[in-house]
């Protein structure tokens, strides 16, 4: 199973990329953690970062294509993977298609999580009481839901041009989410050539 989530900023594509990496037994990539922790580490790559991400930007392709490419070269990832945050534009979604043709194990899908602007607002104010977040500010967090209709929205369309796109509502609770991202996933597994581990009897 080789997956992106794709979503707007609060959007859960965290809590469910967790849930799914476990059922499907495959590692979650996340490149805003990755990024967190080189901010955190204070490494090169997490200083030329960390301003970028406190406004609410994208960091550059350079850097985030690093840090994938050198996660995907790891061993755990040769059974499936499920990426959280990576392609967020369509240079990077060319430059991830590119790659993986490369090592001839193309994506099998592209996983939607939708839930509308106002409720992504409310919920990443209330993460930002819980968790202290120098991006999850107001006027940070309408700039991410800008740049995420802006820059990322549009890999909708390419993911949809490629047949592999899955769409499911993000609203509601968590399990309820999670079950119907399960009962599509085995839709979408009957529809095409790849085979999900357990998905098939969801
Ligand atoms: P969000 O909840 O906003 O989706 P993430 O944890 O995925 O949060 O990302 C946090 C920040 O890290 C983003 O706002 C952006 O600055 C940076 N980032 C993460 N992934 C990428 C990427 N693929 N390209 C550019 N910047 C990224």
């Amino acid at each position: 199973m080789r997956m992106i989530l794709l979503g707007a900023p609060g959007s859960g594509k965290g809590t469910q990329g967790e849930k799914l990496a476990h059922e499907f037994g495959v590692p979650r990539l996340s490149t805003g953690d990755a990024l967190r922790a080189a901010v955190s580490d204070g490494t090169e790559l997490g200083r030329k970062a960390k301003s970028v991400m406190d406004a609410g930007g994208l960091v550059a392709d350079d850097i985030v294509v690093q840090i994938v490419e050198s996660r995907l070269a790891q061993p755990d990832t040769a059974g499936g993977f499920i990426l959280d945050g990576f392609p967020r534009n369509t240079a990077q979604a060319r430059t991830l298609d590119a790659l993986l043709r490369g090592h001839g194990t193309p994506l099998d899908l592209a996983l939607h999580l939708e839930v509308d602007d106002e409720e992504l607002v409310q919920r990443l104010l209330l993460r930002a009481q819980q968790q202290d977040r120098a991006d999850d500010r107001e006027e940070v967090i309408r700039c991410r839901i800008r740049v995420y209709g802006e820059e990322t929205r549009p890999l909708l369309d390419y993911y949809g041009a490629q047949g592999k796109l899955v769409v499911v509502p993000g609203t509601g609770a968590v399990e309820d989410i999670f079950q119907r991202i399960v009962v599509r996933l085995a839709e979408a597994a009957g529809k095409s050539a790849f085979g999900g581990r357990r998905v098939a009897h969801a």
